[in-house]
């Protein structure tokens, strides 16, 4: 699924007349992407998105398969990417390939790798940030996608709630979901608002057959896009910049 969107890269100074001369041009399009003060070359909001796990480190695998869950979830940060982009963001990625961020795989892999993706996420000092995980559970009848947000961090919690929303209104959602507070590293850790979602259940062989099309990760991807963007739309800082997707 293609986002509406459009991008207007301006100076914030310039955004009402922008989204006016946007607006008249495309009709009904939506647009996003300018950031507020930003300097010259570098005025569009920025996007983490961490594809959790990579290299040695697959984190869980399919009931049915064995497919890796880090697989899945740098599929599905791509296709967030994609998103992002096309809605003019700068969308940084913590990974990018297959492997984690670690140069050996030694007792302290693990260590390296989360400080490796802090590291990016610092450099890119984003506006949201956006972690892609699978879930499991003992029992396989266990299903749907749960959104994690830092503990004691209300804006988090907002980016949270919006984007279980979106997940929650998709039709092969099969529970209403609240999000819930996650003690993760990499949310303890995000210089912005951050989410962690768990995008399905690979202990469920209905969740992972759905992660495995690509026609579900596509939506999966929009839903969590499209709450992220609902949140910023809601955001005074934002408001203007920024709205809803349809
Ligand atoms: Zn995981």
């Amino acid at each position: 699924m293609m986002s509406k969107f459009i991008v207007i890269k301006k100076t914030f100074a310039a955004v009402s007349a922008a989204v006016l001369a946007a607006a008249a041009v495309v009709g009904s399009a939506i647009v996003a992407g300018v950031k507020a003060g930003a300097s010259a070359g570098g005025s569009l909001l920025t996007v983490v998105i961490d594809a959790g796990h990579g290299g040695i480190d697959n984190g869980v695998s399919g009931v049915r398969t064995g497919t890796p869950e880090s697989e899945l979830n740098l599929l599905v940060a791509r296709l967030l990417k994609e998103n992002f982009e096309a809605a003019g963001f700068n969308a940084v990625m913590t990974r990018t390939d297959s492997r984690g961020l670690y140069a050996a795989a030694d007792g302290s892999f693990k260590k390296t790798d989360m400080k490796n993706r802090k590291k990016v996420m610092d450099e890119a000092a984003p506006d949201l940030v956006v972690s892609i995980h699978m879930n499991k559970y003992p029992l396989s009848s266990r299903r749907g996608a749960q959104v994690f947000y830092r503990k004691d961090d209300q804006n988090s919690q907002n980016l949270a709630r919006s984007v279980q929303a979106a997940l929650n209104a998709m039709p092969e959602a099969v529970r209403e979901c609240s999000p819930l507070a996650g003690d993760y590293y990499i949310l303890n850790n995000a210089p912005a608002p951050a989410v962690l979602v768990e995008c399905g259940f690979l202990s469920s062989p209905e969740d992972e057959a759905l992660l495995l099309t690509d026609g579900y990760r596509r939506a999966l991807a929009y839903a969590v896009f499209k709450g992220m963007i609902s949140y910023l739309a809601s955001t005074p800082a934002y408001a203007e910049i920024c709205k809803p997707a349809r």
